[in-house]
């Protein structure tokens, strides 16, 4: 077990893996407390968008322009996790024209790469649109599989000394006269505690960046931003689409890649559960732009919190970039930083500049080279290299999972239950008729097999 380190990074989302790899990369020791499994942050995503800034574009430049220049970062350091689909911000009948001009004008203020297209050569080049579509403007999109870059970064920290400890909780934060001096942990499995000390930390535990930053008596100021998808069966288009209008209407995207169909809508409030209305909504503003949406089959509709840092701003118009908290400077706490916002497009910058202020506060003149050095490949679920077999989920069910379940009497039974409930917590099943009738036979004769509606 490690109890001394330079720095330790909370979280294994993709920023936490991303400030891992630099880190280590710099010569750092470090070491990273993931509470779940191994990139548990990316785990429950098989495909995001590569944003090339044209969503965020008008409403936010500073976050379009970091995904714009990340993108093609990622482009070359981890081209064997991204998927070229294309983008189309499109104009149905009703879309203020003028929006097209705006969108147009600010790519173009940051060097986007667009092009505008008429009508008939839109449909020519995605025949999935509704045929009444006025006209469109492409952008370099593509879908990124987050869970694929985010375990390459884990291998790239590791191959550079990094220690990750999984189901590894931080339970708080050791500050003594103003200064950090590590973080009291305990071990999921078995309940060991241990303290870590350290001269850094990072904070990166995505929406629980707050109750870290509480044990040091820090109040960090979030907002949360909550997004709803609808998963569909089957590729509905080859590009990725947005409707060219202001970010934040319903039914706003289509994202493709893969086997199945994304749509999804944002919106800001305390709910964190979709309503069915708000599917509907969602199903309904895809079909308008792809009309195939209405006959496919909708498999689940999830929602997902994103937490931004609250800023003096109207509703509505809290910047998506990245935000780098020095809590020295901010609370009086040397050594610890808290890094959130950005996304998966940026996890790289967002972990550079929070590398960026170790190095100055540890003396180091060590310099970034994250940007430079390409991503080990990683095995996806549907490839097939035979000696990285253990790094797949069964199912999405990590191996500690799997052991935990085989356990012989209740507590294999205990732990199936509870990861069954983690699986669907959030997530609201889109069915109906014989489908629905299916689902829950399925789910019956699961759980009588497992005996699980006996559990208390
Ligand atoms: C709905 C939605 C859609 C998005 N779509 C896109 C997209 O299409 N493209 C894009 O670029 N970005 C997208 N983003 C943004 C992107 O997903 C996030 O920016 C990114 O996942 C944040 O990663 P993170 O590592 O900061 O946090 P997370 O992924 O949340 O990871 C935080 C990790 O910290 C761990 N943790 C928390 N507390 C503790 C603790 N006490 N001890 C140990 N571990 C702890 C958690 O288990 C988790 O694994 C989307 C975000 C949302 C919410």
């Amino acid at each position: 077990m490690v109890d001394q380190t330079d720095v330790v990074i909370i979280g294994g989302g993709c920023t936490g893996v991303g400030v891992a790899r630099d880190l280590s990369m710099r010569n750092f020791q470090c070491v990273l407390l993931e509470m779940k499994g191994p990139v548990h942050g990316s785990n429950d995503r098989h495909r995001d968008l590569l944003h090339s800034g044209a969503f965020y574009v008008v409403a936010d430049p500073v976050a379009a322009r970091e995904c714009y220049y990340e993108s093609r970062i990622l482009r070359r350091i981890a081209g064997h996790c991204i998927e070229e689909t294309g983008g189309l911000s499109v104009l149905l009948p009703g879309d203020d024209p003028g929006y097209a001009d705006r969108l147009l004008h600010a790519l173009s203020q940051i060097g986007i790469p667009a092009r505008r297209l008429p009508a008939g050569k839109v449909l020519e080049q995605e025949s999935a649109l509704a045929a009444e579509v006025r006209e469109a403007i492409a952008v370099p999109e593509a879908v990124v599989n987050p869970f694929a870059m985010a375990l390459a970064n884990v291998r790239s920290a590791q191959e550079h000394g990094a220690r990750v400890l999984t189901h590894c909780t931080a339970v708080s934060l050791m500050v003594e006269g103003g200064e950090v001096r590590g973080v009291r942990t305990q071990c999921r499995q078995s309940g060991e505690e241990l303290e870590i000390r350290s001269r850094c930390i990072i904070n990166a535990a995505g929406a629980l960046v707050g109750e870290i930053a509480t044990t040091a008596g820090i109040n960090i100021p979030l907002l949360f931003s909550r997004e709803t998808f609808v998963l569909m069966t089957g590729r509905l288009s080859n590009a990725v689409i947005y409707r060219c209008r202001a970010q934040g209407s319903d039914g706003d995207v289509v994202i493709t890649g893969g086997s199945a169909a994304i749509l999804g809508a944002i919106a800001e409030s305390d709910r964190t559960a979709a309503s069915p209305e708000e599917v509907d909504e969602i199903i309904e503003g895809g079909g308008q732009i792809v009309p195939g949406v209405l006959d496919a089959r909708a498999i689940r509709a999830y929602s997902r919190i994103r937490p931004l840092l609250k800023l003096r701003r109207p509703p509505g118009s809290q910047s998506r970039g990245i935000a780098v908290l020095d809590h020295g400077m901010l609370n009086g706490v040397g050594g610890l930083y808290t890094v959130l916002g950005g996304g998966i497009t940026t996890y790289r910058l967002a972990a550079q500049l929070v590398s960026d202020a170790v190095c100055r506060r540890l003396g180091s003149s060590a310099l970034c080279t994250t940007h430079r050095e390409v991503l080990p490949p990683i095995a996806c679920r549907d490839d097939t290299v035979p000696d990285r077999k253990e790094e797949y989920e069964f199912q999405g069910i990590s191996p500690l999972d799997l052991r935990e379940i085989l356990m012989p009497g209740d507590k294999g039974i205990h732990a199936l239950k509870a990861l069954l409930e983690e699986r669907w917590e959030g997530v609201r099943p889109v069915a109906w008729g014989e489908r629905l009738r299916e689902e829950e036979l399925i789910r019956g004769i699961a759980m009588e097999t497992f005996n699980l509606d006996h559990v208390k």
